[in-house]
């Protein structure tokens, strides 16, 4: 399960507190110490550890937390308000056209579950908004590439733009973007190629598709699952494109929870969604407040 390992460990600190008659400055020290280790131990960024149990403290202290009553509880709400506001404070809605369509465009490593997360999205606007989406098949390097977003696609019934693998990416968007506008289309989702790694050659594909789309939107969707690794990788899509959304994928998975909290605090950027699990209807709106009770279990 997600955030396991931490939630435990931030339930155990805050027990041991409560169990206190009465909150001494050692007693805090030796809180702050054990968040330090939770958050180090689910792999949250150095520097952002650093920064949160400073707030943290300064918090506790300065508001004389320990002379009230129920200082534990006190503390716990004060985790819990530094963790919201780590991790964005409130939900960030998805940008939208003036005129339509809105153009959104989808980036991040091969297997981050771009594609899954282009559908998934498609199939929410269907559904909240009734909106008429159209894909744009811009990953022309794996033939498979294609034929995933076709079948992903065809299972919520949107259609796909598409010109094979032998044609420039730009070239497919710039029609695709034409096709999208004949048939008015109010959302076009542009799934990109993706690699392993980010290289050079990618990133500048990427910045030139951006350059001809103009899109009101570029998510970029990373693996919860990979850690401080997910947040290297944003920092370097975000350097290169400057993304205007975060989606985290697999947090149904058992991810120490490090990208969750990090990814905000180190790249600005806004988390919209989360996607919890591989079907179409597991896209949940990113709410900050609510990731930290969940966190704090
Ligand atoms: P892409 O290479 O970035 O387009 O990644 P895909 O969309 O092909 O996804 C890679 C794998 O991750 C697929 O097996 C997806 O089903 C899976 N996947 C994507 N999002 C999620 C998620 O939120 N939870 C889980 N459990 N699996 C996911």
């Amino acid at each position: 399960m997600a955030f396991e390992g931490l939630t435990e460990r931030l339930q155990k600190a805050m027990e041991k507190l409560r169990r206190k008659p009465k909150v001494t400055e050692a007693d805090l020290r030796e809180t702050m110490r054990e968040i330090r280790l939770a958050l180090l131990e689910a792999d949250v960024n150095f520097t952002v550890v650093k920064d949160f149990v400073k707030k943290v403290r300064t918090k506790a202290t300065g508001a004389e937390v320990l002379k009230g009553l129920n200082p534990a509880q006190q503390i716990v709400k004060i985790v819990n308000d530094e963790l919201t506001e780590l991790m964005g404070s409130e939900a960030v809605a998805l940008n939208k056209a003036p005129h339509i369509p809105t153009v959104i465009m989808m980036v991040g490593l091969q297997g981050a579950g771009k594609t899954t997360t282009a559908g998934k999205l498609a199939y929410r606007l269907k559904n909240e908004d009734h909106a008429r989406p159209l894909f744009i098949a811009a990953d022309v390097y794996r033939p498979a590439a294609i034929t995933q977003l076709q079948q992903v696609a065809d299972s919520i019934d949107v259609p796909v733009f598409e010109k094979g693998t032998d044609v420039d990416p730009v070239e497919i968007v710039r029609e695709g973007l034409a096709a999208a506008k004949a048939n008015h289309n109010d959302y076009v989702i542009i799934d990109t190629a993706g690699r392993l790694q980010i290289d050079e050659q990618l990133m500048d594909e990427l910045a030139n598709i951006k350059e001809l789309a103009q899109p009101n939107e570029i998510l970029l969707v990373v693996d919860a699952m990979t850690g401080q690794n997910a947040v290297a990788t944003a920092q370097g899509f975000d350097d290169k494109l400057d993304v205007t959304g975060v989606v985290l994928t697999k947090l149904d998975g058992d991810t120490r929870g490090g990208a969750a909290m990090s990814i905000r605090a180190v790249t600005g950027k806004p988390i919209k969604f989360v996607g919890e699990g591989e079907k179409m209807e597991n896209l949940d709106v990113f709410h900050p407040d609510r990731m930290a009770s969940r966190i704090l279990g």
